[in-house]
């Protein structure tokens, strides 16, 4: 089977072809541990988790990594606000992650680098981008210079002077150029000790860009199949991973395949942490919200293109799961005798989930099919049902409300409130003695 993906680099979908036969690696770029991570940072994660389960039934040794960067300007700006030490924040966000991650059956990364483990790698690669003449010192910063790399450009088609348009700030004077970025910068005076690293150039820290290429390079070699990120990390971020690691190792090309997720928007409006206009995972699993439902619709749209969240996602997503579980739970037909895998078909086109979902719709028995690879019923049909979900109380009362009905014989009204149970997705079991039971689904 071959797999094709959209290669953002080629910008066009091109047939996968991994670098050494019968392996793959692939980076995609981890979270920044100083707060919990939102639905459009989730729907990365998401989105990748899908393609590391497609290249591992394709592929018998994938290396998955996704980094933490836990050394950043943001984390020191938490710590500062939260008044904690930079250590303890960034160990309880990581693990907020890993959790927030597991509820949406994401599977683990293979290697989950940090930031701090690899400052000496970021080192390295600074130095030997200074001896190539990439880089300058300038007032205790390491700056790139973006003009040393004809190349500078070719993932985002941008230019390097666009990295401080539209950020109305004036051009700081150590930069040659106003498109430099910073490799290493020289900590502040009230920094927290374990954000300060020995350099040769001073206490300070990385720039965010370098970890990326440094962690990469250090566990998947200089050249690698396949780099994922969201599409709001193709400029700069993105690029300047490409600056530096081709001109740190010449003759290098970096990723082969560069792999962009579309936003997650709200009203149309990119879903961000500056904006205001998040949801965090965890906000959704306290309401009740199941995982899988939350994966379901995140896995709704095609990765490429913008996803829009509403409430009428949410409950759509839980209907469609119900509606499965249900049939799970009543005995799926046997699988026909055959080697043929039309959800891994529709996944190995560019990671198609809405069709593999389609699919799904037409045919329940490819159910067992796609659980491995859409990370989707987990969980035991009985179990899916009995849990409480977030409008439990608006459900009980309108069944008390049914029984009053009933009692006063106003069947009308009775019928009624069925009617609007059954458009929930409630099933009534009206037992002896008056008792009303009820499920979902
Ligand atoms: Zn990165």
């Amino acid at each position: 089977m071959t797999l094709s993906l959209y290669n953002s680099l080629a910008r066009k979908k091109e047939e996968f072809k991994s670098l050494v036969p019968n392996a793959v690696g692939m980076y995609v770029c981890g979270p920044t541990v100083y707060d919990r991570a939102h639905l459009g940072n989730a729907r990365a994660v998401v989105v990748y988790d899908v393609l590391f389960r497609v290249l591992s039934a394709l592929y018998p040794k994938v290396d998955y990594v996704r980094n933490i960067t836990d050394v950043d300007d943001k984390i020191n700006a938490a710590a500062k606000v939260n008044k904690e030490p930079i250590s303890a924040l960034t160990k309880r966000v990581t693990q907020w992650f890993h959790d927030d991650m597991a509820a949406l059956n994401c599977l683990n990364p293979t290697h989950e680098p940090r930031a701090t483990d690899h400052i000496k790698d970021m080192i390295a690669m600074i130095e030997k981008l200074i001896a190539n003449g990439n880089a300058y010192v300038a007032e205790n910063h390491v700056l790139f210079a973006v003009k040393t790399d004809s190349e500078y450009g070719k993932l985002s088609g941008r230019k390097a002077e666009e990295q401080e348009a539209g950020a109305r700030i004036a051009v700081e004077k150590y930069k040659r150029d106003a498109g430099d970025f910073v490799l290493w910068k020289p900590a502040d005076a009230d920094d927290d000790a374990s954000s300060m690293f020995d350099s040769p150039w001073g206490k300070g820290r990385p720039g965010w860009h370098i970890e990326c290429s440094a962690m990469s390079s250090k566990l998947l070699g200089v050249n690698f199949d396949i780099h994922g990120g969201g599409a709001d990390l193709k400029f700069p971020h993105h690029e300047n991973e490409i600056a530096q690691s081709t001109c740190a190792h010449k003759g290098s090309h970096y990723a082969n395949y560069w792999v962009h997720n579309g936003f997650l928007t709200v009203n149309g409006e990119k879903m961000s942490k500056s904006l205001g206009n998040f949801t965090t995972v965890r906000d959704l699993l306290d309401k009740g919200i199941k995982g899988e439902v939350i994966r379901y619709a995140l896995l709704s749209t095609h990765y490429s293109k913008p996803l829009d969240w509403n409430e009428k996602l949410l409950s759509d997503s839980q209907k469609a799961l119900d509606k499965f579980y249900r049939l799970v739970e009543e005995g799926l037909p046997p699988l026909p005798r055959t080697t043929q895998n039309p959800i891994l078909d529709a996944l190995a086109d560019d990671m198609n989930t809405p069709k593999a979902i389609a699919l799904l719709h037409e045919n329940p028995s490819l159910i067992p099919q796609a659980a491995q690879l859409l990370g989707l019923f987990h969980e035991n049909p009985k179990d899916w049902f009995m849990t409480p979900t977030e409008d439990a109380a608006a459900i009980q009362e309108l069944i008390n409300a049914r029984n009053e009905a009933k009692a006063a014989k106003n069947f009308t009204e009775a019928d009624r409130l069925r009617a609007e149970l059954v458009a929930l997705g409630v099933t009534i079991m009206d037992r002896p003695g008056g008792i009303t039971e009820w499920r979902k689904g």
